[in-house]
């Protein structure tokens, strides 16, 4: 069955930006009468925002929309991701690293997504030096995907990443290991999220591959950027979703997804506007661009 999810860091309230990444997610879900999930990200502790992720469900109620089952929480789920790590390491297919973000930085080039790690520790750690990271070992050759919105990626994680980090020095798991392992554990099929992702997607293929877990679909969206060229985040100060009005929010986030809402759709209750977006949900409407910059912030 088609299962779908939204999965929001509680780092802070959502914006038009996620909105717009819920709304796809959900919209593709239930035109096909699938289910979607929904799964706080909460595995950051430092960049957590308390209240947050209460407040991102209740943002969610107010939009009208409705998930299946219990919300996941990342928090909770450790002893999944422990032993996702520990089937790699009987593989050696990880490796501890006790390399500190000064040493990478003096030895490494720069990839697609930060540094690419030379793979200093990938031999074993060097004498008297204390473990701090786990990395999983990736390989020189083409990892791709066809995105239904991106079109073909493309990655060599080996030239493009390097040896990327599962779990972290301060002992935290990595969304690239977390996210995979929950997808598979909850059986989604298709992820429809922002293309700030887009190229996190070439690895978390990489490790479905090496745990042996389903393949499943991607879909990333463009995501909303300000006047500034940046995407709209915490960071950048975007503007918290204005509650009162949610028929209006759910308009532009349809529109700046090129779905075309009727203009007289905004003065339509909340209930109309679902109603026609899940007739006239079009996926191959959206841009297949990775950024688009609006006045929506
Ligand atoms: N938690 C991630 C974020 O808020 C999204 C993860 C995903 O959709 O794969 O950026």
């Amino acid at each position: 069955m088609y299962t779908g999810r939204f999965a929001p860091s509680p780092t802070g309230p959502l914006h038009i930006g996620s909105l717009v990444a819920a709304v796809s997610s959900y919209l593709e879900a239930r035109q096909v009468e699938g289910k979607w999930l929904v799964r706080m990200e909460d595995l950051d502790t430092p960049r957590e925002m308390p209240g947050a992720a209460d407040d991102i469900l209740r943002t969610l109620e107010a939009f009208g929309m409705q998930w299946d089952g219990a919300v996941v929480y990342q928090s909770s789920r450790l002893e999944h991701y422990t032993e996702a790590l520990e089937r790699l390491r009987r593989h050696d297919l990880v490796y501890p690293c006790a390399c500190s973000r000064k040493e990478i930085a003096d030895s490494a080039i720069s990839g697609i997504d930060g540094l690419i790690y030379p793979g200093t520790c990938s031999h074993g750690l060097p004498a008297g030096k204390t473990p701090r990271a786990w990395r999983v070992r990736v390989k020189d050759e083409v990892t791709e995907c066809r995105d239904r919105i991106q079109g073909l990626i493309s990655q060599n994680l080996a030239r493009d990443i390097g040896d990327f980090v599962l779990k972290r020095a301060d002992g935290i798991f990595a969304y690239q290991l977390a996210v995979v392992v929950d997808d598979a554990l909850q059986g989604v099929t298709d992820i429809v999220r922002g293309a700030d992702l887009l190229d996190s997607t070439p690895r978390q293929i990489y490790l479905q591959q090496v745990l042996a877990l389903p393949k499943t679909s991607y879909s990333h969206v463009p995501v909303v950027a300000n006047q500034r060229g940046e995407k709209l985040s915490k960071q950048t100060l975007a503007k918290p979703l204005d509650l009162t009005q949610p028929h209006l929010e759910l308009w532009r986030a349809l529109d700046f997804l090129q779905q075309k809402p009727w203009p007289e759709l905004k003065q339509a209750s909340l209930s109309t506007l679902w109603s026609w977006a899940k007739t006239h949900w079009r996926v191959d409407h959206i841009p297949n661009r990775r950024a688009i910059t609006s006045s929506l912030e």
